[in-house]
């Protein structure tokens, strides 16, 4: 999701600055892959930011070693991969250093079509925090979520739309997905043990892609 994201953006804007927060996932090939990919895609201005301190903070599967990744809802209607603040977090500092940078936009893959059902995914979460970050900073800033009313079959077509073969062949083999960091086997919807929710999501949406393509 990112990636298509970086990727429209390019196409879109003259000057574009990517993050990659390091908040302490266990999957840390997530760090990874961005950092190779930004270099694929020619990406002078990326930066990778210790927000580790949000691991130590918020508890949840994506931070704490000794909490499984459940497929099942908690008792609060949520995954126990949902990280508390994040995306709010996520956003906040982009802002701070596209105030620094002169820059207006900032863009997030996020999105409530298809999607774990985090709360700070959904359209009016943006929405309120395009409207706070612009009253705080006193500087009218815009939050683009291109895939929020998408699903992911849909983003694989506008991947192919973006960039054809090329770029659904650079996703399948340059980035990661997977909530456990397995890299594993390839599989035609690229690599990831192919059974947590984050897999799963990926996994679908591609061969619902290919069966309408
Ligand atoms: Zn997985």
């Amino acid at each position: 999701d990112s990636t298509t994201c970086l990727v429209q953006a390019l196409a879109l804007y003259d000057e574009v600055h990517a993050i990659t927060f390091d908040y302490g996932q266990r999957h840390r090939e997530e760090i990874e892959t961005a950092r190779r990919l930004a270099g694929q895609l020619g990406i002078a201005a990326h930066k990778v930011m210790d927000v580790t301190m949000l691991g130590e903070l918020a508890v949840s599967a994506l931070t704490r070693d000794d909490i499984p990744v459940s497929g099942e809802l908690q008792d609060n209607g949520l995954p126990n991969t949902f990280v508390p603040g994040r995306n709010l977090l996520f956003l906040t500092f982009a802002a701070t250093i596209a105030y620094r940078r002169g820059l207006d936009v900032l863009v997030g893959g996020m999105c409530e079509t298809d999607f774990s059902g985090y709360p700070d995914c959904r359209d009016n979460t943006m929405k309120a925090m395009q409207l706070a970050l612009s009253l705080g900073l006193d500087r009218k800033l815009r939050v683009e979520t291109p895939l929020m009313w998408i699903d992911k079959a849909q983003t694989w077509a506008l991947a192919d739309q973006l960039g054809g073969a090329a770029l659904t062949e650079l996703i399948v083999e340059h980035t990661h997905t997977c909530y456990h960091g397995v890299r594993g086997e390839r599989h035609d919807w690229g690599y990831g043990c192919g059974e947590c929710p984050a897999c799963a999501l990926r996994k679908a949406g591609h061969a619902k892609w290919r069966a309408g393509a």
